[in-house]
């Protein structure tokens, strides 16, 4: 009797491991679309969509490789609701207990996978750069986890971009050139997009059907759904943006909702494209002078540094990682998050963009919708679950050290070694979402202020016991301490009538 061999919604590739240990002529491949996995949070139409159509077009290409695939659909009348239980009547139908898997990338389906009352082995996820018992090597001993350091061990392991041991330009890092804001341009490319084909078709119509009341527009779905189309977005990207992406990395504009990013995390994350052939992709169109370094070594950096990082420190942490509130953070999330009216222009502009396109590049999702939470003191928790939803490339092991680390710095600094954190004057420098909003960024204090510009100090002061000492933070307590009182009192009053307008439910 052959084995399972389990292939989850975010491992759709040929080389995947629990693939190459399995035996196609005997073992059955299983795939399903579990209703548990579609509703844990309430994940955004397109994500759904994206992630059935491409585990439908996976299961093909498997068949045509001589696979034998029993493949469950979401309304299959005798589908079980979880994976496990999948498996569990897939094991019964052909007599085996036995089930070869992947790794998932979030401790709710591996402790599942554990505790299944099969004999599930789960093999390394081995489709990143870094093993994670390399990632522990590293980490051990350490006094901080500084990414920057993980990076170079990174590139000297890859060759990328190095002359020997030296990297390429004798700098390992070209952020300081890319803070650029952007200008609008019409004829700046935009990301390459797909017309649905006949299976994604079916996949909306049933996505609309059941996930219709979602955070989120269905339509247009323009996605890439195979590894072929992800591979021809990738190609347009790195012929015609990559040369701005350094520059312009860090830019927010209010018509152009992709600047000069890639908008491949979500063919990244489920398996469409393979991190190594992107870089060397990339590598390629530098050496060959049509990219200049910094974008080129900003590029990669994302790629073999910070997404590799991140998964690394979510594995070490454990399970207990998501729950984690160093701040102390209790407020609900605002309404608007989920598309009530604001009239803040900056967050308006980056939900009405992830409700639309379930993208937000990574200054919008870092300085505008995360500041915001962190500003306003939102408890961590509903703010992980907010992204973990809302994002087509959200998979717990990426999203959760992005946004209870980096962005809520609710670990307490594992990742970020200072909160990000800032006033309206950032966005105003790296955007022109400022120009047209109802507050007036310039604006310090009293009617029409900013609520950004209030906010920071309140969060400051609130939590000036943890970050006074902090040697990064002590011009701004310095700045703050030279203010003059009453200048002082008035952002104090004017970020407590903030916090409490959203406390009540008042538009911000
Ligand atoms: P580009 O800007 O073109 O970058 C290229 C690639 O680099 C990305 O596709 C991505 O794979 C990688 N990358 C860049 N930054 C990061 C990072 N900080 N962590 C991991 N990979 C990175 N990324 C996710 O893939 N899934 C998430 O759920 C997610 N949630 C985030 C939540 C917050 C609060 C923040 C601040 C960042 C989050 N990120 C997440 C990281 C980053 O914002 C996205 O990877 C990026 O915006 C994806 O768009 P892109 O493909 O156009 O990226
Ligand atoms: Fe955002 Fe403040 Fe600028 Fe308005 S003025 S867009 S709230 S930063």
């Amino acid at each position: 009797v052959g084995r399972l061999v389990l292939v989850l919604g975010d491992q759709l590739s040929r080389d995947l491991s629990a693939l190459k240990a399995a035996d196609k002529s005997r073992d059955i491949v299983v795939m399903a679309e579990v209703m548990d996995e579609g509703t844990y949070v309430p994940h955004h139409p397109k994500k759904i969509a994206l992630i059935l159509s491409a585990m439908r077009h996976f299961a093909e290409e498997l068949r045509n490789y001589g696979w034998q695939v029993a493949y469950t659909r979401l309304d299959d009348p005798d589908a079980s609701k979880s994976i496990v239980g999948e498996l569990m009547r897939r094991g019964q139908a052909h007599g085996t207990s036995e089930v070869i898997a992947t790794q998932p990338g979030e401790w709710r389906l591996i402790e599942a996978l554990g505790n299944a009352p099969l004999t599930v082995t789960q093999l390394p996820d081995d489709r990143f750069i870094c093993s994670l018992d390399e990632f522990d090597q590293w980490a051990e001993g350490r006094k901080e986890l500084r990414m920057e350091y993980f990076y170079r061990e990174m590139r000297r392991k890859t060759g990328l971009m190095m002359e020997g041991d030296t990297p390429a330009g004798d700098k390992w890092n070209y952020d300081h050139d890319n803070r650029k804001p952007a200008k609008s341009d019409m004829l700046r490319a935009r990301p390459m997009q797909f017309s649905p084909d006949e299976i994604t078709q079916e996949v909306l119509d049933l996505v609309e059907a059941r996930f219709g009341d979602n955070f989120g527009d269905l339509h247009p779905f323009w996605f890439g759904v195979t590894s072929g189309q992800a591979k021809r977005a990738f190609d347009h990207f790195a012929k015609s943006l990559l040369p701005g992406f350094g520059d312009y990395q860090d830019a927010m504009l209010r018509d152009d909702r992709f600047v000069h990013h890639s908008v491949i995390s979500m063919y990244l994350n489920i398996g469409l494209l393979d991190p190594v052939d992107i870089c060397n992709r990339v590598v390629d169109e530098w050496q060959a002078g049509r990219v200049p370094i910094n974008a080129a070594e900003g590029y990669i950096r994302q790629v073999i540094g910070w997404r590799e990082y991140m998964r690394g420190i979510y594995f070490r942490e454990g399970p207990g990682y998501t729950a984690r509130n160093m701040l102390g953070q209790t407020r609900d999330l605002p309404w608007f998050y989920w598309g009530g009216e604001t009239r803040m222009n900056c967050v308006a502009q980056a939900v009405d963009q992830t409700k639309e396109e379930a993208y937000a590049h990574h200054i919008q999702r870092l300085m505008v919708t995360g500041n915001f939470a962190l500003l306003a003191g939102i408890d961590p928790g509903q703010v992980h679950e907010w992204y973990l939803a809302v994002y087509a490339d959200a998979f717990e092991w990426v999203e959760a050290p992005n946004v209870i680390g980096m962005s809520q710095f609710a670990d307490g600094g594992i990742i970020a070694s200072k909160p990000y954190i800032s006033s309206g004057n950032y966005i105003a420098k790296m955007s022109d979402y400022c120009t047209t909003c109802a507050y007036s960024v310039k604006q310090k204090t009293g009617e029409g202020a900013c609520p950004f510009n209030l906010l920071y100090w309140d969060f400051l002061i609130r939590h000036r016991n943890r970050f006074g000492r902090n040697p990064r933070m002590g011009p701004v307590y310095r700045t703050w301490d030279k203010m003059d009182e009453t200048r002082r009192a008035a952002v104090l009053d004017g970020a407590a009538n903030v916090l409490k307008d959203l406390d009540a439910g008042r538009v911000v």
